[in-house]
């Protein structure tokens, strides 16, 4: 990762790397990689060794992407914590990684991360020490480099392996508790590369990040594919907030522009969205849960994201395994998600025997590759549930490849719902109901039903809060079109679904909400 920022440096040294758009801060390709060298110096002189976790728990700023390489030249291993963790959460994952030294952000909105993270420094013994960006520790910090710690650092970085960990990255929590996957270089490296190059990405290319850098969209889809393409990251607030994301685009030109559905959806919706200047889009990502149809027409036709990819995968494989190609007609980019990356492999099996099943067939979709995590930090049984013998990641996602070698996710095991015997995707029918004039945004799930096992809620954010749909009108629109097993039973209206931090819907928490309702 070292070696790839040094790379971007030497070619593009003029051009931008960085622009922070909320404190108007930007770094050239030279000035960047300047920065990243001081605090690598600064971590050595503040005693991080080769293979310290070095934890970053802070919303997006520059100071999250000078971590990230920081701690990569200095063979130290990044611990990403989420933002939205509250002090016993945060407990938690610094000792369950034995992390020593933490970088905070101060505040933001209801967090306040300085006193959360003083509150739980006793129960951290590996914790040395605790910085916070923007203020007089971070300073302090920067302060330690000397150019006496460079000889340690070129002898550092040329004992570096491509295999060694870099970083644990939690899954996003959409089914249970994260999971620490623990990453290599040549893991996250490659993928950030791939994934540029899918979308053709050259120094000409400017990527908005309107998507944490916690998560690997952000940190590898966005920081890596960016350095090792020239291109520069733009980051258009600390968390997401769909007016300043387009003002952003407007504003720094941007050709890129990346989000999970939702933060699509949100940015489609707004009242003044015909007033934002998209002129400079080409492309961008769409990814971390299911893509709509309805929606991925909408950014390619009204934010001139005509390349518009999908990508598919989960933190454990980097993240991506598959994604649409610049060149798929419509059909391919909004209908599918892509196929599979060069140098990565997948397969359908049957979720119980583990047969591959032909394609066109439902099944558990398996993953391998150079993106395939080194394992869950210190869980050995938990990476043997994943990762099977063959080196085989079990992504717990069901999916169909088609003939064309075209990839469809059609749910997730933990979420397909099983009414009366009857297999039911949530996917299939959020589809069919994002159809629906008066419905903005929709989530399927199952909840217990003593007669069928499992009932159809729907849980809808309407398009106009003054004028929901009525159940009738849902019932009546999906009446003859769909199978009549798969029409909700129930419609909750809501103005906003729970969320990760990642922008994806927890849809446990919407089964637990309504299940206790009954
Ligand atoms: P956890 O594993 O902690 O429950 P998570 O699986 O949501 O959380 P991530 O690693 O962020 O954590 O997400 C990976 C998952 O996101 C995939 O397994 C898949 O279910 C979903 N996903 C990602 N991209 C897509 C896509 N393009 N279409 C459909 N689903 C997607
Ligand atoms: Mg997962």
């Amino acid at each position: 990762v070292g070696a790839n920022l040094a790379r971007a440096v030497e070619r593009f040294p003029d051009r931008e790397a960085l622009v922070d758009v909320p404190s108007g801060r930007r770094w050239t390709y030279a000035e960047f990689g300047a920065a990243v060298d001081e605090l690598a110096r600064a971590l050595i002189a503040s005693g991080v060794e080769r293979g310290d976790r070095v934890g970053i728990w802070a919303v997006n700023c520059p100071e999250w992407v000078l971590v990230q390489y920081a701690t990569a030249r200095v063979g130290a291993v990044m611990v990403n914590i989420n933002p939205a963790y509250r002090a016993h959460e945060l407990a938690y994952v610094l000792n369950q990684a034995g992390v020593s030294l933490l970088v905070a952000s101060l505040a933001h909105k209801t967090s306040d991360y300085r006193s959360m993270a003083e509150q739980v420094r006793p129960e951290c013994p590996a914790l040395r020490e605790t910085v916070y960006i923007g203020d007089p520790t971070w300073d302090a910090l920067t302060a330690r480099a000397t150019p006496a710690q460079a000889a340690e650092l070129a002898a550092r970085e040329a004992l570096l392996s491509c295999d060694d960990p870099v970083n644990i990255q939690y899954t996003s929590g959409t089914t249970g508790f994260p999971k620490g996957a623990t990453l290599s270089h040549h893991n996250i490296l490659n993928n950030g590369f791939f994934v540029g190059e899918m979308i053709a990405y050259t120094e000409q290319d400017r990527i908005c990040l309107p998507v944490p850098f916690y998560h690997c969209f952000g940190m590898v889809m966005g920081n890596l594919a960016a350095t090792s393409h020239g291109a520069c990251v733009v980051i258009p607030a600390p968390s997401f907030e769909p007016e300043a994301t387009l003002r952003a685009v407007q504003q720094e030109r941007c050709t890129s522009l990346y989000g999970v559905p939702t933060m699509f959806i949100a940015e489609l919706n707004l009242p003044d969205f015909a007033a934002y200047d998209l002129s400079s889009l080409r492309t961008g990502i769409m990814a971390g849960s299911p893509c709509p149809v309805e929606v991925m027409k909408r950014v390619v036709s009204e934010m001139n994201m005509a390349e518009v990819s999908i990508c598919y995968g989960m933190t454990e494989t980097s993240p991506v395994s598959t994604q649409t190609r610049r060149d798929d007609d419509l059909e391919r980019r909004t209908g599918t998600v892509g196929r599979v990356l060069p140098h990565v492999e997948v397969k359908v099996v049957d979720p119980v025997s583990g047969v591959t099943l032909p394609r066109g067939e439902a099944g558990e979709l398996c993953t391998r590759g150079y993106g395939v995590m080194l394992g869950y930090w210190d869980e050995p049984e938990r990476t043997a549930e994943a990762i099977d013998a063959g080196r085989w990641m079990h992504t717990g996602d069901l999916a169909v490849m088609r003939d064309d070698g075209y990839v469809q996710i059609v749910g997730r095991i933990k979420d397909m719902i099983i009414r009366g015997g009857e297999n039911v995707y949530p996917r299939e029918i959020e589809e069919f109901l994002y159809g629906h004039p008066k419905i903005a945004d929709v989530q399927v799930v199952g909840v217990p039903d003593e007669r069928y096992g499992e009932e159809i809620l729907a849980c809808v954010i309407p398009r106009d809060p003054a004028d929901p749909p009525t159940y009738e009108e849902v019932a009546a629109y999906c009446r003859d079109r769909l199978a009549h097993y798969k029409i909700p039973r129930r419609v909750e209206i809501l103005d906003a679904f729970p969320m990760t931090v990642s922008g994806k819907v927890r849809k446990v928490e919407l089964r637990e909400r309504y299940a206790r309702r009954g």
